[in-house]
């Protein structure tokens, strides 16, 4: 395929495997600091941890909570549904130190990441990162893992003020990589932020449909692949 000379890549739980990361570092902290105490088992509380980190995040990407308040709540709101005498926030705010030291550490990447990259790096396109997060920890992130070598540029919400999807987010990662919108395409595993924002600027989307198999677009997307593998066959 002739078509993109540019390939904006999301990086969360597209290349690097966030989520299980994440569940590596929670079962670290949870026994560090005793969060049983608050939340009883660690199911029980992993499964309020995800229930509420979704919707901070999505509350975040729409501008309706800073960062700071992100990190404030990420680990005070699941511990507080649980728990009937609600912990301190500085001690939320020590876990969620611990959380993050934790997970920018791990080395976990979604199965056939750097097979993939490797492919595209052979083909010629310019590949960017395009990720919400804060820019020194995805840094980190792509260090340990090994992912760093493959991007020409990384563009995070941090470095913009604002986060996918917005406008002003894809207007600044176009202009950063002097990539023209006709020839990019965007490839994430979240649909509104990654793929519906990508459209907004007329930046065709490829969607890595990781989470719900059965999940069909309300809107047409240019590509949806379920797995990384596929990618390789259609660029
Ligand atoms: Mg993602």
């Amino acid at each position: 395929m002739k078509k993109y000379t540019d390939l904006f890549l999301d990086l969360d739980d597209t290349l690097y495997d966030t989520y299980g990361n994440a569940m590596i570092a929670l079962k670290e902290i949870f026994e560090s600091f005793h969060l049983e105490v608050y939340a009883g088992d660690f199911d029980t509380f992993v499964q309020h941890y995800w229930r509420s980190n979704t919707k901070i995040w999505n509350q975040y990407a729409h501008g309706k909570i800073t960062r700071d308040q992100l990190d404030q709540q990420r680990f005070m709101n699941p511990l507080s549904e649980l728990s009937d005498v609600p912990p301190q926030e500085a001690f939320c705010m020590e876990v969620n130190e611990a959380f993050l030291n934790l997970c920018v550490v791990q080395k976990g990447l979604i199965e056939g990441a750097v097979h993939l990259l490797e492919n595209l790096r052979e083909k010629g396109y310019r590949m960017h990162i395009c990720s919400n997060g804060v820019r020194k920890n995805q840094i980190i992130k792509m260090t340990s893992s090994g992912l760093i070598g493959y991007f020409d540029t990384i563009i995070t919400s941090d470095d913009v003020g604002i986060a996918k999807p917005a406008i002003a987010f894809w207007q600044y990662a176009l202009q950063q990589t002097g990539a023209n919108s006709k020839n990019t395409l965007m490839i994430g595993d979240n649909y509104e932020t990654d793929i519906l924002g990508a459209q907004s600027v007329g930046i065709d989307g490829m969607l890595f449909n990781r989470w719900q198999k059965d999940f069909i677009p309300p809107k047409p997307v240019a590509f949806v692949v379920n797995e990384l593998k596929e990618i390789e066959h259609i660029l």
